[in-house]
């Protein structure tokens, strides 16, 4: 922002006005007409711009054009059928990373609906490296997965991978999930915004802040309800962990940008040790969700049983957290039916 004083001499007051709402002045130039700008750091505190055009003295409020109009214009919280992702509430997105069968995603549901976790996740597409790993059961554990969430109460995140598969899995959904590797895939992108369903949009591996927020705002100028950014690791130069979890870009993201942002330390990390104390690290962050793999036999998953906790394990980090405890609203079948 840049804030225009009439003359010099009002500059000093102006700037204790300005620091006093925790806004850093990062330079100050003279103006034609003997007026002066204060250029205010964009990580400054998030002020309404109407406030400081009535302190004495100045004389006019910049905001400069957003690059992401719409992400800007969406706010801290999302609001999904009436389950609301905001970082004053922390909520549980968990579940297996594939959907294995309809009777084993049935039982996980039951106890993660128990312990208070608001959304099942599961892939029935899977984006795997290598071409002969598990692909996922396609189409027909979409049915399993919502037959489950709804016997259960609770929601679903799954990953569309194909525009093809954008109608179905919006249909099946209540949020839709671009994975990392698909971050940048236009196409599906605008896909995916079109069926309207809320989108979880993982950050692409290998991708810059800018790069994640502009492909929020290619889902929402497609007609998307939401976005919530999910920080899933990005690539690292040390191989201890399977990525490295950039915190920096959640508390970036949540208090700089005032957006919902998810935390999968699974995928960041690749080990089912460190979910725990970075569940912890993510809801200190801002984290809104926190979106972790679970398994009740963890080393018989069909995939990524190494990254992912029991359900007894996640109980108590949440009992812990405190994450989970107030009741949400009950699953309304008209709000996942296909609008
Ligand atoms: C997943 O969540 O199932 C997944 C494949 O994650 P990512 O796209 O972050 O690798
Ligand atoms: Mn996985």
């Amino acid at each position: 922002m840049i804030v225009t004083v009439h003359n010099k001499q009002q500059v000093d007051a102006v700037q204790r006005e300005l620091t006093a709402r925790g806004l850093w002045i990062a330079s100050v130039e003279d103006a034609p007409g003997g007026e002066s700008l204060l250029v205010i750091a964009p990580f400054s505190a998030v002020v309404d711009p109407d406030e400081l055009r009535r302190i004495p003295g100045v004389s006019a409020v910049a905001v400069p054009k957003s690059a992401w109009p719409l992400v800007r214009a969406m706010g801290p919280s999302l609001n999904v059928g009436g389950v609301v992702l905001s970082s004053q509430r922390p909520l549980v997105f968990a579940g297996p990373c594939s959907v294995e069968s309809q009777d084993h995603i049935d039982s996980v549901a039951a106890r993660l609906a128990g312990m208070g976790v608001a959304f099942l996740r599961g892939g029935a597409f899977k984006p795997r490296t290598s071409p002969y790993s598990f692909q996922g059961h396609g189409a027909r554990a979409l049915d399993w997965l919502r037959q489950a969430a709804d016997r259960h109460g609770l929601r679903v995140v799954t990953e569309v991978m194909s525009e093809a598969d954008a109608e179905a899995v919006a249909e099946h959904a209540d949020v839709m999930q671009i994975g990392s590797r698909n971050m940048q895939n236009f196409a599906l992108l605008r896909a995916v915004g079109k069926t309207g369903r809320p989108v979880l949009l993982k950050r692409g591996m290998a991708a810059r802040i800018d790069e994640w927020l502009l492909a929020g705002e290619y889902l929402l100028s497609a007609g998307c309800q939401g976005v919530a950014f999910c920080e899933r690791g990005v690539r690292g130069f040390d191989d201890s962990t399977r990525n490295l979890l950039d915190l920096g870009a959640v508390a970036l993201l949540s208090h700089g940008e005032r957006l919902p942002v998810v935390v999968d330390p699974s995928h960041a990390t690749g080990r089912r040790d460190l979910i725990a104390p970075l569940v912890r690290a993510a809801v200190g962050a801002g984290a809104a969700a926190v979106m972790v793999e679970v398994h009740d036999a963890p080393g018989q998953a069909l995939s990524d049983g190494a990254q992912a906790l029991s359900t007894a394990e996640l109980a108590s980090l949440m009992q812990e957290l405190r994450l989970g405890r107030e009741p949400l609203p009950s699953v309304d079948p008209e709000a996942t039916a296909h609008a």
